[in-house]
């Protein structure tokens, strides 16, 4: 143990070693978790937080919580960006994740005072992560139907926003989800990404709507063009609709006016030739990636044409996606069956600024309209879909199921426990030890709720063992412990498969920091712990 006067030495020369680290990185841990723990589950707390700027937000969101600490400590920055990473990954079970690896750090620090080393440890908690992600592959299930994405999205908006958004956001979140779906070579892939999301300020937050196409802060190209279309075709041009620029070194010696005209009549021609080719095939949208001259303007806005010029390429994908058309290099390449087909087109004045709305015949590429009376309850309602739909497009992925309610981590600790009796060294210490971790998650769960959190967990151990039923878990809607495929808490196998790795991943590589340089004043990150925090999640 670190008596005081070695602490007083620690602080001195700003260096910790060994034991003293371990214990400082564990408390740095604790004190994480405790931060975030009460938000937990769909009984959890909110959170008030205040930046710097002072202003407010109040969430229930975990990594939000985190990400706004600005926390100095080495270790808490490790297990903030694994926190970050499930977020990433996994979209959900990011306070889970923090939980679980302070739960392990703790149980690991009462074992390295029993006299167990920490690479002992280590290693034991490497075989427990093995076998939970086998007995997370058997506890699973398939999906059986596309209600049971429904209930997942709802599940893990539990606690989050209003009730009445929680109904809106999954449902909006399922749809999306089931548009951006598509076979790929190896599988469905969902990509979330590929939702845009828009804010507009005002409203209701349960007015918050999906389009099925795309927005863009524009309005054509000419005042006069027609901004209210209800379907037709689309061309989209990568390029530009301008005369031609002159090459750098090219020199034209214009000896008479003569000349200049005849040049000026040969450029407008060529224009005159593409707004032809646009004409002929019978686009009513044209959307340009740079400029479209003033000339070809009018000649558009004559021919019954609506052009918008300078959509961003990002935009012009999006365009593609939704209308299924093939961007071309210039209207005199583009072919008929280049074109897309949209629905309809209109402007809507959001604030002070005009919004391109268009809906594209393939729904496919939507977009989220976010509706909230401030940037706050905007940014709230981003994230809260964003879980949703990470949530949704998973289960599109990789369609599997397991329990919510802290079943899946009760079952895993009592298989790990059987487990751990077949292991013959010290090791069989630290399986335990991680099986203890996981029930942190049921604790809490019941403590949120103002549960006896120690009777819940036992009383549904044993259930779960009379039974031999994994899905045995605790339905906080009504304090019971129930059947979770009944009462339809399900999650998503990949969050409690991404969550243990990195739950160990994290606790592993504190345990491994044994020598940790630590500058008092300004605490950075040291060069070596970030070394393996790139490693690790770089
Ligand atoms: P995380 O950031 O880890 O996802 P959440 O605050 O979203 O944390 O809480 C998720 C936990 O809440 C999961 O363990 C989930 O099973 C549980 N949960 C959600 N709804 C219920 C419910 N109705 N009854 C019991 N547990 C629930
Ligand atoms: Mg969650």
């Amino acid at each position: 143990m670190a008596t005081s006067d070695d602490t007083s030495i620690l602080e001195e020369t700003e260096r910790s070693s060994g034991r003293a680290a371990l214990r400082k990185n564990v408390q740095a841990a604790m004190a994480l978790a405790g931060a975030v723990r009460s938000t937990l589950g769909p009984k959890g707390l909110d959170k008030l937080l205040l930046d710097g700027e002072g202003r407010i937000q109040v969430t229930n969101d975990g990594v939000t919580v985190l990400e706004a600490a600005k926390v100095q400590h080495p270790t808490a920055r490790m297990l903030i960006s694994s926190s970050s990473t499930q977020d990433r990954v996994a979209r959900d079970g990011t306070t889970s994740t923090v939980l679980i690896t302070a739960e392990m750090l703790q149980n690991a620090w009462d074992l390295v005072n029993q006299g167990v080393h920490p690479t002992v440890i280590a290693a034991g908690y490497r075989l427990a992560e093995s076998q939970s992600q086998i007995i997370l592959e058997e506890v699973s299930r398939n999906l059986k139907s596309e209600k049971e994405i429904l209930q997942a999205t709802q599940t893990c908006l539990a606690g989050k926003g209003e009730s009445s958004l929680q109904g809106t956001l999954s449902v909006l979140a399922v749809e999306a989800a089931a548009a951006i779906a598509e076979q790929g070579e190896d599988g469905i892939k969902a990509d979330p990404t590929r939702i845009k999301v828009l804010a507009n300020k005002g409203g209701q937050s349960s007015e918050t709507h999906l389009v099925n196409g795309i927005v863009i802060a524009k309005r054509p190209a000419h005042p006069e063009m027609e901004e209210s279309l209800e379907g037709g075709k689309i061309l989209v041009i990568d390029g530009a609709l301008e005369r031609q620029q002159m090459v750098m070194d090219a020199k034209l010696k214009i000896t008479t006016s003569g000349m200049l005209q005849a040049f000026r009549d040969k450029e407008q021609e060529l224009l005159t030739e593409q707004v032809g080719n646009v004409v002929t095939l019978g686009a009513k949208i044209l959307v340009v990636k740079d400029g479209i001259d003033d000339y070809a303007r009018s000649m558009l806005e004559a021919k019954g044409i609506t052009a918008y010029r300078r959509v961003e390429r990002k935009d012009l994908e999006q365009i593609c996606i939704t209308t299924g058309a093939t961007m071309v290099h210039s209207a005199n390449t583009a072919s008929a069956k280049d074109l897309g087909s949209f629905n309809s087109s209109r402007q809507e004045l959001w604030g002070d600024t005009s919004h391109w709305i268009l809906e594209g015949s393939t729904n496919k590429g939507q977009t989220l309209i976010t509706r909230g009376s401030s940037e706050e309850m905007l940014e709230e309602v981003e994230r809260c879909f964003a879980d949703a739909l990470g949530v949704a497009c998973q289960l599109h992925e990789e369609a599997r199921l397991l329990p919510g309610g802290g079943a899946t981590q009760v079952a895993l600790a009592r298989r790990l426990r059987r487990y751990a009796e077949t292991i013959p060294g010290r090791e069989q210490l630290a399986v335990e030890a991680f099986a203890d971790a996981l029930e942190v998650i049921p604790r809490a769960l019941a403590e949120n709720a103002g549960l006896d959190s120690l009777g819940n967990l036992l009383e549904l151990t044993a259930a779960q063992s009379n039974g031999e039923d994994d899905w045995l878990g605790l339905d906080l809607r009504n304090g019971t412990i129930s059947d979770m495929d009944k009462v339809g808490i399900r999650e998503p196998l990949r969050i409690s498969r991404q969550a243990i790795k990195g739950a160990t991943d994290s606790a592993v590589a504190v345990l491994r920091i044994d020598d940790i340089l630590w500058a008092k004043q300004d605490a950075q990150v040291p060069d070596e712990v970030q070394q393996r925090l790139d490693e690790q999640y770089g």
